[in-house]
């Protein structure tokens, strides 16, 4: 799974996969997602929380200036407030895709019911 095209569409991010699927992403969804160890408050490598604190948005906060794609693998967004430590890999920008389809999918994973899919 890895995208096709991709490109910045005024506040959205679109992404043509290979298999044909086509996913927009809000900027500001997509940001907030930030999957950086300073946005996801994960603690980094040597243990600390980097940015120490609630993330502070700023409207730039939520504008791309550039998408580049990172060792076959990854998107990095550059964000136009100078935030670019946010890698989204391939596997992860998918299942965050916000269409139905993706979310009745992630749904039914998620779900631990036998019962299939579908009516
Ligand atoms: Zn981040
Ligand atoms: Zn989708």
């Amino acid at each position: 799974m890895r995208p096709n095209s991709y490109q910045i569409l005024g506040e959205t991010f679109v992404v043509i996969w290979d298999d044909g699927h086509e996913s927009y992403y809000p900027l500001e969804a997509l940001r907030r997602a930030c999957p950086c160890a300073g946005c996801s408050g994960e603690p980094d490598l040597f243990g600390r929380m980097a940015g120490g604190g609630p993330q502070r948005y700023r409207p730039e906060s939520f504008q791309l200036r550039s998408v580049e794609a990172t060792g076959n693998y990854a998107l990095q967004p550059n964000w136009a407030d100078g935030h670019s430590f946010g890698m989204w890999t391939f596997e992860r920008l998918r299942n965050f895709c916000p269409c139905e389809d993706c979310e009745e999918s992630r749904k039914w994973a998620a779900s631990a019911s036998p019962k299939p899919p579908g009516e």
